[in-house]
């Protein structure tokens, strides 16, 4: 799957908004596939392994908070050059900041709360693609 998918999360502000259909369309109507997707409310361990990275960084507490806040909808998408379409896709963390047509610009509420996750390299792509889905649910044709 290297190269043409990538994992991203619906976060619980956009989802809990009832955003998720209208971010789905948006992505489907960019070109993306969606090959695996789940609805769940991340535990607070899970939140914690998967912003693991971020675990010395001053919004670390804040950011596991928010992503088991409520029900979030990860998914694998594919497209080619899946990783860098997605960030384009969804636009810089900060709303702010984003680009016009972005997921980002239209839908989220702040650097915080900002709507969506995207992965970024494949290497992470795949990663967190088997941390929500299991390996069954991965092989497809
Ligand atoms: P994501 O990994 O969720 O796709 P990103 O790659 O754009 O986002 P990262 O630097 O990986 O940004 O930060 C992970 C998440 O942590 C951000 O999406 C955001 O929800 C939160 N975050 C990052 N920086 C801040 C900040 N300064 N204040 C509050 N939350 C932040
Ligand atoms: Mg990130």
């Amino acid at each position: 799957m290297a190269g043409n998918t990538t994992l991203t999360i619906i976060k619980p502000d956009a989802f809990g908004a009832g955003k998720a259909g209208k971010i789905v369309a948006l992505l489907e109507e960019k070109g993306f596939t969606i090959k695996a997707a789940r609805v769940m409310q991340l535990t607070k361990a899970q939140a914690g392994e998967f912003y693991a990275i971020h675990r010395e960084r001053p919004f670390y507490a804040e950011l596991v908070q928010f992503m088991t806040s409520g029900p979030c909808m990860p998914m694998v998408l594919e497209k080619a050059s899946a990783v860098s379409a997605l960030r384009d896709a969804i636009g810089a963390t900060d709303p702010a900041e984003a680009a016009a047509g972005t997921v980002r610009k239209l839908y989220a509420e702040s650097k915080g709360r900002n709507a969506i996750h995207a992965s970024d390299s494949d290497e992470n792509a795949q990663r967190e693609a088997r941390f929500f889905f299991a390996e069954t649910e991965l092989l497809w044709g």
